[in-house]
């Protein structure tokens, strides 16, 4: 063994030591909810295509008719020469959606981040962020060179203390929040935070990957109570109930014209293929046309946290946490075993001691689907035995 391979040994071998190895395990979705994985067939509760577009016959028809039209890649920048005709039809569609001037579509969610937050603050500025943001807002956040703090999630009181006390001492500052929160499924005060930004003169920043498509008739967090609430950033992505691939940032004329001559994810690397682009198109026709199905996956977790005593879901996204790595592997087992699929979600992606069975619902989840792995589940909730004997 070189060196080099010994590091790479030495570093797997604590990983596993620790239940915190990751492994890719091959997937092959069959229809919109089942899928096989080690020769398995299982129904899928772990994906977030939670309109399940990226299935769907209309969405791909739009694809391949792209494909045909436009070639197969971009081949280029979008700077140069790889902004074919769908991105601009596509950015009018996604600012009409969340009632913004205009957008900039990026590479996918993880480049909107580290391209949006490193153009707009810099080493004089402030970014706050809720602890619990997720992965690609902090590594934007590291990338910008900000001072930065992290708030406790969702809690108000803390981020109000700590702009008293940071604010004056920068220029700029930005707020940084999941607009759903990706590994807990709740919802950041969006209303509230916009209040709180104005107030101190900060900008505010969502991330709404889990909003848009299935919350507030998929327009996403910023609309969850009808009227828009005014956020002058809202990032999100193309990749969970749009079905397809990308990033995005809808906001003012101004900040966008920033991002398209300033944003390095966005200038030095390579524009979406046409038929991505084609098909967010094609989800973005169906979403708009159909709010009832835009509310179908949060009434199917609804229905599920119903049935197990759980606090009401308030987006697609449920959690079951277990606490412990081992265990949650070994429960997430025991749901491949009865016949669903539903990954274990461990540390560092979520906070230590908090390892997780993080279950997802699609609109084609049917009822027979919800209850059968409710029942599957019971087993695992913590403290489900307690509770049980409490209502009897
Ligand atoms: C998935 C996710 C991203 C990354 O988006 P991609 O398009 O998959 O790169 C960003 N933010 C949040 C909150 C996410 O859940």
């Amino acid at each position: 063994m070189t060196g080099l391979d010994e590091f790479a040994a030495e570093k797997l071998g604590a990983l596993d030591a620790r239940n915190l190895r990751r492994r890719l395990a091959t997937t092959e979705m069959l229809d919109e909810r089942h899928a096989t994985r080690d020769g398995r067939r299982l129904v899928v509760f772990c994906s977030n295509d939670y309109l399940n577009l990226s299935q769907n016959p209309t969405v791909k028809a739009r694809a391949a008719d792209a494909m045909e039209k436009y070639g197969v890649g971009s081949g280029a920048s979008r700077l140069v020469t790889g902004n074919h005709p769908l991105f601009a039809a596509l950015e009018q569609r996604l600012a009409n959606l969340k009632q913004a001037d205009d957008c900039v579509v990026f590479g996918s969610g993880y480049l909107a981040n580290l391209g949006i937050v490193p153009t707009l603050v810099g080493p004089e500025d402030l970014i706050l962020a809720d602890a619990l943001s997720h992965a690609c807002l902090l590594a934007g956040t590291q990338l910008s060179g900000a001072a930065s703090h992290l708030f406790r999630h969702n809690d108000l009181s803390h981020l109000g203390e700590l702009l008293s006390r940071h604010r004056a001492q920068h220029r700029h500052c930005l707020i940084l929040t999941d607009g759903v929160f990706s590994m807990d499924g709740d919802l950041a005060p969006v209303a509230e935070l916009a209040e709180l930004a104005a107030a101190h003169n900060a900008w505010l920043m969502t991330d709404d990957a889990h909003g848009i498509g299935v919350l507030g008739e998929g327009r996403g967090s910023s609309f969850v109570t009808g009227a828009k609430v005014d956020v002058p950033l809202q990032m999100g992505t193309l990749s969970k109930a749009i079905g397809s691939y990308g990033g995005y940032l809808c906001a003012s004329q101004p900040v966008i014209d920033l991002i398209k001559t300033r944003a390095r994810t966005l200038i030095y690397s390579t524009g979406l293929p046409p038929a991505t682009v084609a098909a967010s198109l094609a989800a973005l026709d169906l979403i708009e046309a159909d709010p009832e199905f835009c509310a179908e996956p949060v009434r199917k977790a609804r229905r599920f946290t119903d049935m197990l005593g759980l606090p009401p879901a308030q987006s697609p996204i449920v959690p079951v946490i277990i606490g412990d790595a081992a265990e949650t592997l070994a429960a997430s087992q025991g749901l491949a075993d009865a016949g669903y699929l539903v990954t274990a979600i461990r540390p560092p992606t979520v906070p230590d001691g908090t390892a997780r069975l993080r279950i997802t619902f699609t609109a084609a989840h049917t009822d027979a689907d919800v209850a059968g792995l409710a029942e599957a589940v019971r087993g695992y909730v913590p403290d489900s035995d307690a509770q049980m004997k409490k209502t009897a």
